[in-house]
């Protein structure tokens, strides 16, 4: 099934892909001093080209394939209904050029989609611009330094809890942040004194990620709003794993202030592959002034962009967003409803947990509490043996699953962080449990054969470093 050449060695001379109708009009050869020499190009039929693409995407991994665990990331399945609404051909065909006039539909799947997101959330406005996760927390802290500088007076830190994504500090440098580390509490969450410690009137205010990256639900998140805004701070909610927590609580009615969702994590776009992708970001009331622009508005039964807003960062992107992501996720809650919805996040919590409690005894678990939607071990219990996380995610591999997330987050030595996701099955949950407590098996077993692994997959083990610096890309 691997074995597969490339076109230029299945070209046979003469082979054809397309048949064209006998020509009715004289032959007339082009001047070759106007189009050069005819490219070389393979010469292959339509089945040639057709199997060639399709055994190379059998090389990757995808979801649709199996169970993909990589925590942080949401690799649940994207039902296709998704896929075909985006691909109606007023969708797929809209040019946001036409002007609103032209635009009503999609103006309308815009301005509704702005509204239930900001239901889901509890915010009263939404906007759709920015192309990602971290794009989205670029944005909001835009819009946090724009809120500070019309308040009169800058502030130059911005407080990041050792449990957040690593994108937070980064988005906030960018905004010319300097980012100040707070660390968790023993049981993984935030701990409000350390918050008021660290938080003063030179500190713009607080990147919460929640749930965190270890999987935990910030219980004092009320109490640190509350200290950061009585010293005039704004606290940013990364919410990228709304997934574990929508229909449960509204993070608009815990005290967060911006707050960003990812489409292609939560909302069920397919990801992973490079994009697109989709960060809305929801504000509160004393935000909205400071959105992007254009803002889609509805007046009667009509829909137009404006542009009119004082206060506004800006566009943060060509034209209005990613669309077709904003219509699969549009087709992904309308048809999931919102008690599907809610549903979803108590099955992404269930999985998680039911991996946590069954694997907790076979591999090391830091924080042994409730988890949300993911759960995260550490190779302590293998180490005796020199196996590490990066051995046993390889090991997955020969399993046909994906590995976990590996070495993130940073808070944990080694980590080993698995999200199953809502749309698997116990069956599948169960297989890779089992998978899981064999490999551990073989790491008292046969170490030397685990430290090779993958011996399945059509490439095996990596010598990452020159992979990272040297990259063959021909397979
Ligand atoms: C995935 C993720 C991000 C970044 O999202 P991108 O779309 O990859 O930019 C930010 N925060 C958290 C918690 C995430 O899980």
């Amino acid at each position: 099934m691997f074995n597969e050449p490339e076109l230029w060695d299945k070209s046979r001379e003469g082979r054809c892909g397309i048949s064209m109708p006998r020509s009715d009009v004289p032959r007339t050869d082009l001047d070759p001093a106007l189009t050069g020499d005819a490219p070389e190009l393979p010469q292959l039929s339509e089945l040639d080209v057709v199997r060639h693409f399709v055994r190379l995407s059998q090389w990757n991994f995808s979801i649709d394939a199996g169970m993909y665990p990589l925590g942080s990331c949401t690799m649940k399945y994207n039902p296709k209904t998704n896929e075909v609404q985006a691909a109606r051909k007023g969708f797929a065909a809209a040019h946001p050029l036409a002007g609103d006039e032209f635009s009503q539909g999609a103006l309308k799947l815009m301005y509704e989609l702005e509204q239930l997101l900001g239901e889901i959330t509890g915010f009263p406005a939404v906007t759709l611009q920015p192309a990602a996760g971290a794009h989205g927390e670029l944005t909001g802290m835009l819009m946090i330094h724009a809120w500070h500088a019309k308040q009169g007076k800058q502030r130059s830190k911005i407080l990041i809890p050792d449990t957040a994504h690593g994108t937070n500090p980064a988005s906030a440098t960018l905004c010319g942040y300097q980012s100040v580390n707070i660390k968790s509490g023993p049981d993984g969450i935030l701990e409000p004194a350390t918050v008021a410690e660290a938080m003063d009137e030179d500190t713009a205010g607080i990147m919460i990620t929640n749930p965190n990256t270890l999987g935990l639900f910030e219980e004092n998140i009320k109490e640190v709003c509350d200290i950061v805004h009585a010293k005039g701070g704004l606290v940013y909610g990364d919410g990228a794993n709304m997934n574990a927590v929508m229909g449960i609580i509204k993070p608009g009615e815990l005290g967060i202030d911006v707050l960003h969702l990812n489409l292609h994590k939560t909302f069920s776009t397919p990801h992973g592959g490079g994009g697109p992708g989709s960060g809305p970001v929801a504000v509160v009331e004393e935000l909205i002034p400071f959105l992007p622009v254009p803002r889609v508005e509805k007046e009667n039964d009509a829909y137009s962009f404006i542009t009119d807003c004082p206060d506004t960062i800006g566009r943060m992107h060509t034209f209005y967003g990613h669309f077709s992501v904003m219509v699969k996720a549009f087709a992904y809650i309308l048809s999931m409803g919102g008690d599907g919805l809610t549903r979803a996040s108590q099955l992404a919590v269930l999985n998680a947990n039911y991996i946590k409690e069954s694997l907790k005894t076979t591999l090391d678990l830091p924080y042994d509490r409730p988890c949300m939607h993911e759960c995260v071990f550490t190779d302590k219990t293998v180490q005796e043996y020199h196996i590490s996380t990066m051995d046993m995610a390889k090991r997955l591999l020969d399993y046909g699953f994906h590995p976990p997330t590996v070495y993130f987050p940073l808070v944990v030595d080694a980590a080993f962080m698995v999200e199953p996701t809502e749309t698997e099955s116990k069956d599948d949950i169960d297989q890779f449990i089992e998978a899981v407590k064999a490999i551990v098996k073989e790491a008292a077993s046969d170490p030397d054969k685990l430290k090779s692994a993958p011996y399945l997959p059509k490439v095996t083990r990596l010598d990452e470093v020159t992979a990272a610096r040297k990259p063959c890309l021909k397979g």
